[in-house]
Formats: structure tokens, C-alpha cells, sequence
């Protein structure tokens, strides 16, 4: 017999294409098919056969209070019955404008858009703007949304020229992406050295959290500063995933680096679709209608997204980031401990409150160690957890969220579930 999201899913590929609106969510990779969700409530997802899951992907990142958080929920529904969009300012632009430059002392201006990938993207047209130049330093596995000049695959190494990543994306487009891995500052070294004229920006993640959860190693976020400053290139972190959750200063607090320009996402807009992108004053200037790099949106700075971007980073605010850092921790050694005890090569990488578990013996550093984990194993894992009411991402490319409210119990039914995982 088959379950109302199997039948769904089936109706949905004859409208949509493969049937969802975002590639990964079709469960793909770990040959399932998606859970159509009824509703979330905390760390709790349902699904429309009624099953019950803890949800450890939290829509990829941004509902870090968990689902339906009733001040967020109040804001939002208060905010509708203001109308839904004007097209002109409102109030809590600023509002929300102002608490983003006090969160992250780099980011003294800031643009409200509607997805990270118009942040990344609309960064990286005052970047050449700012600049007068065109080539683009990006890492192979971070991700930075679909926009077609970060779409670009490379070779093993660095490749001295970019291949398109997509159908759709012309090789002139990707052209001026050069590539380098992760956590290899000789190879941008190397870049800077031969093109350093030609580079306005260097992107990073300054955790990678697209390619499962890769930590930068030490030194190399510092090198990036100091060579994008020695060349007068900019350096920009693409905070998506890290801003609010890395700390409430994002990645940059926490490390101590002061990038040129970041982009936000995911927790900025509480679970709305809002994307930003800010830094320095002198460089944001050069934004329209202030400057003559254009950017624009019809539903930018929406009243509904302000109100429950407001109320998620109001709420932030008073959170303990390192007792969920510590829980997040705690489970995640917990979870290597259970699965190795399979006989499993497995590595469980966590940070903050974010944790992927590598089905590898081997260091995982870069895309290519990543690549390298074995798949088999981590479907195995995904469709058991799964079937025993835990939802975990469905690509082993992708990481694990903690909300401020799962619970020990939460955690604790996960770790069962684990235990009763056979490879
Ligand atoms: C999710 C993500 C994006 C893209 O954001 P969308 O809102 O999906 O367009 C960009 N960069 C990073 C690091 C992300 O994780």
C-alpha cells in the first residue's frame, strides 16, 4: 500500500519537475522519494500519513527556534493584517537593517533581498563594480545558490579554466570562476600570484556546510584576508548557512576575521524567504541608487519577512549558543561512538550546532575527501533512520541541523534509532 506522500509525489511529477521545487528534496541520492510535510511544530516535523519525525534539517538551516515558534508565528500573522507588501519602506527594514550591523561590526550597510542566491550573486556584482575586475575565486563543494557564474565545476585541483557545473550555463559565463580547494591556500596563492590583477573577490563559506560539514583549517580564513587585501581584492563569506548560527556574530565573530562584504540567508528571514547581503560602508555605496551597481526587487524588504527576520534575531538574542554548541557536540560523539561500534569506517565533524557524519576512515578536508565517503553506507543510515521517525538530509553532501529546541529526548531517540541501524 502506498502512502499519501508516495502517491503525491507521483502527481508531482507530472506538474513539477522531478516532482519538487529544489533538486535534493527528492531523495535522489538515497533512492527514497520526499515525505510530503502536513506541518512542523518545534523540532518536530509531520508528515501527511501522520508519522511523526525529529527534524534535523530544519529546512536547511533557518529555523534554528524550530517550526511555528509562536513569537515568530505572532509577528508574521500581526504583519499580514498590515497588507503583505507595499513596494515602499517600511519600519522594520531598518529595524532588521540595524540589528544586522550591530550582530556583525564588518557589515556597517546592508541590502535586503529575497534568497541567498541573490545575495551571493547580487555580491558579486558590486564586487566587480566596486573593483573594475571580473574573475571570481570560489572553492570546489562550497555552494553558494544557483546564480550561473558560481555554477562551475572543476577538474581534480585547481583548473586553470572553469567547466560549466549545468546545462544552461555558457562557458563565457563561468569563464572568469576560477576554482580552489578548500582549505588549500597555496593553491589561491598561486592564483593571486598569476591573475591578481584580474581577481575582485575571493568567496567562502567560511564553514563549508554544502559538501557535508568541512571546518576551515587553521589559518587558512586568515590567509584568505591577507591575500585578498595584499592583492585589493575582496574578500567575501558567504554567511547563508553560518550568520546567527556559527554565534550570533556568525562565522566571522567566532573567528575573528573581518571579511569585505558577507552575504546572509536562511536564519535572517526566520523562515521566510530573505536573503541579504552587507560590509563596509564605502563599499556599499556603490549600490543603487546610492551608486551605480544595480540591484533591485519587488519584494524586497517585504513586511512579512522583516517581521519574522526581526522576531527570530530579537529572540536570538538571548540564546545560549554554547550550551547548544555543547548538546550539538555531545550528540554528535555520541553517534560516532554508536556507529563505530558497527565496524563502520565513520567520522561524525560538528560544529556549533551542526554535525555530519563522513562514512570514511580518512581525514575529510576538501571536496575530493569527501567524495570519497562511501554512499552506500550513508543511504543505508539515511532510509533506516528514516523509517524509525528521524529525518535526517538526504545527501551525504548536506549537514545536520540543531534547533535551541530539541530536546534530550530528542537527541536521545535519535541515538536509539542508531543503534538499531545494521550496515
Ligand atoms: C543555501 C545557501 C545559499 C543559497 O540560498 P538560497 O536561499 O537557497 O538561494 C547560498 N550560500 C550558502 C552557503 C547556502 O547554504
Amino acid at each position: 500500500m502506498s502512502s499519501r506522500s508516495e502517491e503525491l509525489f507521483a502527481k508531482a511529477c507530472e506538474l513539477i519537475p522531478g516532482g519538487v521545487n529544489s533538486p535534493v528534496r527528492a531523495c535522489h541520492n538515497v533512492r527514497s522519494t520526499p515525505l510530503f510535510i502536513a506541518r512542523g511544530q518545534g523540532a518536530h516535523l509531520f508528515d501527511l500519513d501522520g508519522n511523526e519525525y525529529v527534524d534535523f534539517v530544519l529546512s536547511w538551516g533557518p529555523m534554528i527556534l524550530g517550526h511555528a515558534d509562536p513569537e515568530v508565528t505572532r509577528a508574521v500573522a500581526e504583519a499580514a493584517t498590515r497588507g503583505t507588501s507595499y513596494g515602499a519602506p517600511c519600519e522594520d527594514e531598518v529595524t532588521l537593517a540595524r540589528m544586522v550591523t550591530q550582530a556583525l561590526p564588518s557589515v556597517e550597510m546592508v541590502r535586503m533581498v529575497n534568497s541567498g542566491t541573490e545575495a551571493t550573486m547580487s555580491a558579486l556584482r558590486l564586487a566587480r563594480g566596486y573593483t573594475g575586475r571580473n574573475k571570481l575565486v570560489k572553492f570546489v563543494g562550497c555552494y553558494h545558490g544557483h546564480a550561473d557564474a558560481f555554477l562551475a565545476a572543476a577538474g581534480s585541483g585547481v583548473a586553470t579554466f572553469s567547466i560549466p557545473g549545468t546545462p544552461g550555463v555558457p562557458q563565457s559565463v563561468v569563464a572568469d570562476t576560477l576554482l580552489a580547494p578548500y582549505n588549500d591556500l597555496a593553491a589561491v596563492e598561486e592564483l593571486f600570484k598569476t591573475r591578481g590583477e584580474d581577481i575582485a573577490a575571493v568567496i567562502v563559506e567560511p564553514v563549508a556546510a554544502n559538501m557535508g560539514l568541512v571546518l576551515p583549517a587553521e589559518g587558512f580564513l586568515q590567509g584568505l584576508r591577507d591575500l585578498t587585501s595584499k592583492y585589493g581584492a575582496l574578500l567575501i563569506f558567504d554567511e547563508v548557512i553560518t550568520g546567527f548560527r556559527l554565534a550570533y556574530s556568525g562565522a566571522q565573530g567566532r573567528f575573528g576575521i573581518t571579511p569585505d562584504l558577507t552575504t546572509f540567508g536562511k536564519i535572517i528571514g526566520g523562515g521566510l524567504p530573505v536573503g541579504a547581503f552587507g560590509g563596509k560602508a564605502e563599499i556599499m555605496r556603490h549600490v543603487a541608487p546610492r551608486g551605480e551597481v544595480y540591484q533591485a526587487g519587488t519584494l524586497s524588504g517585504n513586511p512579512l519577512a522583516m517581521a519574522a527576520g526581526l522576531a527570530t534575531l530579537n529572540k536570538l538574542q538571548g540564546m545560549d549558543y554554547a550550551g547548544l554548541e555543547e548538546k550539538t557536540h555531545a550528540f554528535a560523539g555520541e553517534l560516532e561512538a554508536i556507529l563505530r561500534s558497527k565496524g563502520v569506517p565513520v567520522q561524525v565533524h560538528t560544529i556549533a550546532s551542526m554535525f555530519t557524519p563522513y562514512f570514511s576512515a580518512d581525514p575529510v578536508e576538501s571536496f575530493s575527501d569527501v567524495q570519497k565517503c562511501d554512499q552506500e553506507l550513508f543511504t543505508t543510515f539515511y532510509k533506516q533512520m528514516r523509517e524509525q521517525g528521524i529525518y535526517l538530509a538526504p545527501s551525504a553532501f548536506e549537514t545536520g541541523m540543531v534547533s535551541f529546541v530539541h530536546t534530550d529526548e530528542d537527541f536521545a531517540r535519535a541515538l536509539d534509532a542508531a543503534r538499531r541501524v545494521t550496515f
